[in-house]
């Protein structure tokens, strides 16, 4: 059930995470959100509890542990445990290989990778200690296959599938700890204005305009991996817009 639930969600400032933390709240959850922009998760915070939700916020860069951790160490602090680690923050500057972008390349395998396991390390032990939890990885159609210009994105989204898979393996046996992949097809974010190779931009527009899903399509899946009772492990939920081929 989400109702009642603690929930962590990075990369709460926009998007697919702002969403989800309007869609969790709507549903009676806790949510802690979370990101860089300060002024951006306030006013979300402000427009769920105006609604009747319960919300706070924390600004972190998940690129660093000891913001990650501090991030945790508030949501305990503030609801007295976390349920639920919603790993979502992250960015996708294609770009072909041979322009050598080599700061985005950082940045990605930094927030994209280091970013989930960073969340992973600040959760695993609150849920160890209640023996149950649950930990979601947003990852991409892009984590199932590669897309022209997308080498190091795709490779990034198939690590965060990599990485949740070994988690299930791991703990849930042992642990009811549950672990969750979200493999998003195209939704309209502000995701693409991390783009500055202009082939990639032009490769990405000659593919044809598949028709995006909106953030809440994506929060509705995520709600529904988190609403199932503890025996439900949702592994994978993989949702492409309609006309995406
Ligand atoms: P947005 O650009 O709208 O949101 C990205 C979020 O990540 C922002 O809240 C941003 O907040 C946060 N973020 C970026 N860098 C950092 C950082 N260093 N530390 C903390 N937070 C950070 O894009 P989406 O909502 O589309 O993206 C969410 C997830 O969904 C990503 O993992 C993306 O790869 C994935 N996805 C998106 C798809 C799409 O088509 N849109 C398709 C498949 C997967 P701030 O800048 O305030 O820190």
């Amino acid at each position: 059930m989400v109702e009642n639930k603690v929930v962590v969600i990075t990369g709460a400032s926009s998007g697919i995470g702002q969403a989800t933390a309007a869609r969790l709240a709507q549903g009676g959850a806790k949510v802690v959100l979370s990101a860089r922009r300060a002024e951006r998760l306030a006013e979300t915070v402000h427009k769920i509890t105006q609604a009747g939700g319960m919300a706070s916020y924390f600004s972190a860069d998940v690129t660093s542990m000891e913001d990650v951790q501090a991030l945790a160490e508030f949501a305990l602090k503030t609801y007295g445990t976390i349920d639920v680690w919603v790993n979502n923050a992250g960015l996708m500057p294609l770009s072909f290989l041979n322009k050598r972008k080599i700061d985005e390349w950082d940045q990605m395998v930094d927030v994209n990778i280091k970013g989930v396991l960073y969340g992973i390390a600040a959760a695993i032990p609150i849920m160890e200690r209640h023996q149950s939890g649950h930990i979601i990885n947003v990852s991409s159609v892009a984590g199932h296959r590669v897309g022209m210009a997308g080498a190091v994105y795709s490779g990034t989204k198939f690590a965060v599938r990599a990485i949740t898979e070994g988690l299930r393996m791991e703990l849930s046996p042992t642990s009811n700890i549950r672990a969750t992949i979200i493999s998003p097809g195209l939704v309209e974010t502000e995701l693409l204005t991390t783009i500055t190779d202009e082939d990639a931009l032009s490769a990405l527009k000659s593919r044809g305009a598949a028709q995006a899903l909106q953030s809440g399509d994506i929060a509705n899946a995520i709600f529904y991996a988190i609403d199932q009772p503890e025996r439900v492990s949702v592994n994978e939920i993989l949702v492409r817009p309609t006309t995406q081929p």
